[in-house]
């Protein structure tokens, strides 16, 4: 039986990760959230999505004495540099303001033409294990910007990204078709053939 401690709030990423680990690492995986692991949030002091996701899965690793997952994402924007970036959360200056987040970026491109809107959403998955082992794995969704919104579903800046070889926002996806190849899909699915190979997590 392997116990996982994910330091997430979020119920949706917690489900989406026992879909990829389970078959992985057995059917009798179980994972806990943050506030089920009695968790506090830790400050994200890195400066790469990978810094981010190793500290917040050490901090849970500590605290629980179990193996943690975490991740860090967002998205990056080719002719901004690769903003937002870790900063992707809170780009507007409120944390978690996705709309405000979304409206600020568009703002921001308006006048740059359809070729030159390419954009990625990026995640970092990290593992922390009880006597500190730590494994990292990352995911890529390649994509542009559209110059409006469209869709209703997903969060974040889905409703103005385009997935590569796609007509439709993510927001426009439902959640199977755009997790089945989501950035964190592809960071998780790497992170758990590591983990497989791993003994005693
Ligand atoms: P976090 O890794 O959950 O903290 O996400 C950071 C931020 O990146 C979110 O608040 C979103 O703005 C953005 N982001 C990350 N992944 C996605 C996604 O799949 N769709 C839309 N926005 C995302």
């Amino acid at each position: 039986m392997t116990t996982l401690v994910l330091a997430t709030h979020n119920e949706g990423k917690k489900r989406e990760l026992l879909t990829i680990l389970s078959p992985v690492l057995g059917a009798d995986t179980t994972v806990l959230t943050a506030a089920e692991a009695g968790l506090d949030d830790v400050p994200e002091t890195g400066v790469t999505f990978i810094e981010n996701a190793l500290i917040k899965a050490r901090a849970a690793a500590m605290a629980t004495g179990r193996t943690a997952i975490a991740d860090d994402s967002g998205i990056s924007v080719d002719v901004l540099g690769g903003a937002p970036g870790i900063f992707s959360a809170r780009w507007s200056g409120t944390h978690g303001d996705d709309r405000a987040n979304l409206d600020l970026l568009l703002a921001q491109l308006s006048d740059i033409a359809e070729e030159h809107r390419g954009a990625q959403f990026r995640c970092a998955a990290a593992a922390v294990t009880a006597d500190g082992r730590e494994f990292t794995a990352e995911g890529v969704m390649p994509g542009s910007l559209a110059t409006e919104p469209r869709g209703e579903n997903g969060f974040g800046y889905d409703p103005i990204f385009v997935p590569e070889g796609s007509t439709i926002s993510a927001a426009q996806m439902s959640a199977e078709e755009k997790n089945s190849r989501s950035h964190r899909r592809i960071a998780f699915d790497a992170l758990a053939e590591i983990l497989a190979a791993e003994p005693d997590l």
